[in-house]
């Protein structure tokens, strides 16, 4: 009777969506560390625990998760759309991240209010390598050595080049067992990469408690205070999306490349930007981010039906940016000043990582983990932001979406498959949906 009522509190437990769950979690916790004060501290043990588990994740999701996204890339299925696609998808990207860190430069979201966390980082961040140190070493002189040390970058390196060896090979190889041996390889990183998610929402399961302790002894220590960040993490994503949005998307690509009018552009779009905003899922927005590229856009069904799922897969703007406004999050909670050269790794490790981002609820979050290693700054910084990333995730898919459609626009202007005179470019009716 007592374990049936048990396991049917805890079913009703589990129906609630994990992300509202931590987000209660990240207020409970706030509270109880407000009213106790110091005592809260207390529970640091638990946090410590969720971090460990995060740390555990990092190299198994990097080599299973970029694989599968390198495998999307082979050279034949790629061709001359596939190569422009590539490289506008990479070129938005790593401007999303300069946004970002611009923005956050200015802003300095996370210089007041969370300096409790700053005593074990602070040993990490003495010494900055240099600009050039940081370039020579993104390529491992040991690659099994340096994913046992957990180096972020040396490891995505690495990853990328061996699993783009593979693709050519595949599709140069006419020994039948070769091509079986590769197809296997990727079919085993392909599973290895679902069971990380199943791992990953485990974590995230126990994450509930995580975050409860780090944000009860977060307020237990700093107090009130501590709220002034988490608000101004949110109005630096804000004007980051803002930013990325008008200028590299509506600016660059819609008036530069399209000579269209913008507000055309967001009509067309504005479907899956809205359901990208609700659902926080770039791949279930994609039936709707098709329809919109069809019937207000206007493009032609050979490049949008090649270019929308790429995008959804490996063309993460919002996530990538939203790795640089952190980074600058984490090194005021830390108080330091990242150089050039730890910028540059930031926008290396952000691109990267963001081919390997699925197109799911909440997957930035778990890549910031690559990159506050990299940076050697505290992964703490993951559990203290995950109750604002409801809120994160949103602004995040919504700008991955509009990159997707801005890019596949241009692209099929360049190959003579859009149409101009329908959708929202023409006559202005747009789709019912
Ligand atoms: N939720 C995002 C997406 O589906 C990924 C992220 O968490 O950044 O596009």
């Amino acid at each position: 009777m007592v374990s049936g009522r048990i396991s049917s509190a805890w079913k009703s437990y589990r129906s609630v969506g994990i992300v509202y769950r931590i987000g209660v979690a990240f207020v409970l916790g706030s509270v109880l560390g407000l009213v106790v004060g110091d005592a809260a501290t207390i529970l640091q043990p638990v946090g410590d625990l969720f971090v460990r588990l995060l740390k555990m994740l990092i190299v198994p999701i990097v080599v299973f998760t970029l694989l599968m996204g390198v495998r999307q890339l082979t050279p034949s299925s790629l061709g001359r759309v596939g190569g422009q696609v590539v490289a506008l998808y990479a070129a938005t990207s790593a401007l999303a991240v300069a946004v970002g860190l611009t923005v956050a430069n200015v802003i300095q979201p996370g210089s007041r209010g969370l300096e409790s966390l700053l005593d074990q980082a602070e040993a990490q961040s003495a010494e900055a390598p240099s600009f050039t140190e940081v370039v020579l070493n993104i390529v491992p002189a040991n690659p099994l050595g340096a994913m046992a040390e957990g180096s972020v970058l040396p490891t995505i390196f690495f990853v990328v080049v061996f699993g783009l060896a593979l693709a050519l090979v595949q599709e140069e190889t006419d020994d039948p067992a070769v091509s079986r041996g590769i197809e296997t390889f990727f079919d085993l990183a392909e599973a290895g990469a679902e069971a990380m998610f199943k791992v990953v929402w485990g974590v995230m399961e126990f994450g509930v408690l995580g975050v409860f302790a780090l944000m009860a002894s977060v307020f237990g220590e700093a107090g009130v205070d501590a709220i002034v960040p988490f608000a101004l993490l949110i109005l630096t994503m804000f004007v980051a999306a803002l930013v990325h949005i008008g200028v590299v998307y509506l600016g660059g690509v819609v008036l530069g490349v399209l000579g269209r009018s913008p507000l055309s552009f967001l009509s067309g779009a504005r479907d899956a930007m809205v359901t990208a905003l609700s659902i926080r899922s770039s791949s279930g927005t994609l039936p709707v981010t098709m329809s919109d590229a069809d019937d207000n856009l206007g493009v032609a069904e050979r490049i949008y039906s090649f270019t929308l799922p790429l995008g959804a897969t490996i063309n993460m703007d919002g996530t990538a940016m939203y790795q640089g406004v952190a980074a600058i999050f984490a090194a005021n909670v830390v108080g330091v000043n990242l150089s050039l050269a730890d910028q540059f790794a930031v926008v290396s490790v952000a691109v990267l990582a963001s081919v390997g981002t699925a197109g799911v609820p909440g997957s930035g979050l778990i890549m910031l983990t690559l990159v506050l290693t990299q940076l050697g700054l505290p992964l703490e910084i993951v559990g203290v932001v995950a109750g604002v990333d409801p809120i994160l995730d949103r602004l995040r898919t919504m700008v991955n979406v509009t990159g997707d459609l801005a890019i596949t626009t241009a692209v099929a202007k360049w190959n003579g498959a859009v149409d101009f005179t329908t959708g929202v470019w023409g006559d202005g009716v747009r789709s019912p949906l």
